[in-house]
């Protein structure tokens, strides 16, 4: 079982000819919601993929909390875990798409309610997982917290450390998986190279490289394992299938040149549909594939 503890979110979307000047009101074109948020966006991911996956986070009591909640439930997400705040509304990103550029806001809400106090609650779900799945859009003190109770406890974790935030060496020490993009990583390890930080944390550490794939080290060497050529549609929640993927291959037992070659199939078809939770495709979808 996978157990994800992180955000939840909806996100609003505009997209405008026209960038408003301060003060100022324009006509835009289009209006749409999207399920997101990185912890539901990877619950999503993973349990499209056929894994038994359990939500682990808060949202508030309004409607887009329910809306949310029955988005995961309808994607096979158990939701017992998710906390329902009175003090705090639901996580929310508000995004405006200009020609060739955008503007994001994003106000945490409820995310930001997941406390490090509150793991008590959910021990139980925690113990009763094979993988804890975080990424960083819950407070970095809640993380710690996680990744000490797993480590403690011989439960494995992966941190997907995005959006980046700087994480202390000891905590990297205690995670089994750590997936930075090339951006986040040059902020976590912003004193050495790219080579020298995957030698250190052999198959712990994967980096992932947009068109060009992912970088590991196997412990003898480096190995690059390619992404697959496609025409991206919308390139959101790519590293959100990325890493669902890439654990429930783990999982499975796959060794880590395989379940990154799975991870970068299914993130690759994720590309070719629109928003977050769009392209994520499922297990049937995968075996489609003449890749597969
Ligand atoms: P993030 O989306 O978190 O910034 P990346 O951009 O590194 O992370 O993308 C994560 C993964 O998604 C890549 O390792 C790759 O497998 C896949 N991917 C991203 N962009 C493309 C693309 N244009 N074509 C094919 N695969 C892609």
């Amino acid at each position: 079982k996978i157990t994800v503890v992180g955000s939840m979110s909806t996100d609003f979307v505009v997209t405008t000819k026209v960038k408003p000047n301060q003060g100022e009101t324009v006509f835009g074109e289009k209006f749409a919601t999207a399920f997101g948020g990185k912890g539901a966006n990877q619950a999503v991911a993973a349990s499209r993929l056929g894994m038994d996956v359990a939500m682990v986070g808060a949202v508030g009591k309004d409607d887009f909390g329910t809306a949310i909640l029955d988005n995961l439930v309808k994607n096979g997400v158990a939701v017992t875990g998710v906390e329902r705040v009175t003090h705090a509304e639901s996580g929310s990103a508000h995004i405006v798409l200009y020609d060739n550029d955008n503007s994001i806001i994003v106000i945490p809400a409820a995310n930001n309610e997941v406390k490090p106090a509150n793991i008590e609650k959910f021990t139980d779900q925690l113990l009763t997982s094979d993988l804890v799945i975080l990424q960083n859009e819950i407070p970095q003190e809640t993380n710690e917290a996680i990744i000490d109770f797993c480590w403690q406890n011989g439960i494995q974790t992966l941190l997907n450390p995005a959006p980046a935030r700087s994480i202390a060496k000891e905590y990297i020490e205690k995670l089994t998986y750590l997936t930075p993009n090339e951006h986040e990583s040059a902020i976590i390890f912003p004193d050495q190279s790219r080579s020298e930080v995957l030698a250190q944390y052999p198959n712990k550490l994967i980096i992932t490289l947009g068109a060009m794939g992912a970088i590991y080290h196997d412990g003898i060497k480096e190995e690059i394992v390619p992404a697959f050529e496609v025409q991206p549609v919308d390139t959101t929640g790519a590293g959100d299938t990325f890493n669902a993927a890439m654990a429930t291959a783990l999982l499975q037992g796959l060794e880590m040149s395989a379940a990154l070659r799975f991870a970068n199939l299914a993130a690759a078809i994720s590309v070719q549909g629109f928003g977050a939770q769009g392209g994520m495709p499922t297990l049937e979808k995968m075996k489609e594939q003449s890749q597969y």
